[in-house]
């Protein structure tokens, strides 16, 4: 009648073979979550993306929506795929051109500057100032929301990047030192550019 007081029909073998299982495998994703932020290698899997709040122009200039949507994320080989070699180490691994070599530090003509990597709208021809720096230089992006500042301690100097909202490609550094009326400059490679001609 009372054969057994335990109401679980699993032979204790295996229950303590599940415990032990379910214990490394904690185990497992503790190591894994505390590996995970120093795992940024060449070929690490692509990070969950998240949700971000761009605003769509007209190849025209013209602001039309704002919009929530998944940041695009892909790996680095799909970028390297996708990009020239000089773009790829630029927008994705934040390198920075050479003075006076990209292709629209000179140039002067009227139109929209998206992003190389997912053509998010970044910059207008209208708020593009010659800086004399050799880089392309803008006082102020197309929307706030369209490019991201984060803090950048790289080579010593303690500088504020600037990356595209949309995609997260580098695109260059801001600094307080432009013109009116915000006194801002942001340094931008052209090779995370692309112009769209007006
Ligand atoms: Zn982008």
């Amino acid at each position: 009648m009372f054969e057994t007081e335990d109401t679980d029909d699993t032979p204790p073998r295996q229950r303590r073979a599940f415990l032990i299982t379910s214990a490394s495998a904690l185990a497992g994703l503790a190591l894994w979550s505390w590996r995970r932020p120093r795992t940024v290698v060449a070929d690490s899997p692509a990070k969950a993306p998240k949700e971000v709040t761009v605003v769509r122009f007209s190849d025209a200039g013209t602001r039309l929506t704002i919009i929530k949507i998944q940041q695009i994320v892909k790996t680095e080989d799909e970028w390297r795929k996708q990009l020239p070699r000089n773009t790829f180490d630029i927008a994705r691994h934040a390198d920075t051109e050479m003075a006076f070599t990209g292709q629209y530090w000179n140039l002067h003509d009227k139109g929209l500057y998206r992003c190389i990597c997912c053509g998010n709208a970044l910059f207008s021809s209208d708020t593009k100032f010659d800086s004399g720096t050799g880089w392309p230089s803008f006082w102020q992006p197309i929307a706030e929301e369209n490019v991201a500042e984060t803090r950048d301690r790289s080579f010593g100097m303690v500088r504020t990047a600037v990356s595209c909202t949309e995609c997260d490609a580098h695109l260059g550094h801001v600094f307080d030192d432009g013109p009116a009326p915000t006194g801002l400059r942001y340094c931008m490679n052209s090779a995370s550019l692309k112009f769209v001609k007006a």
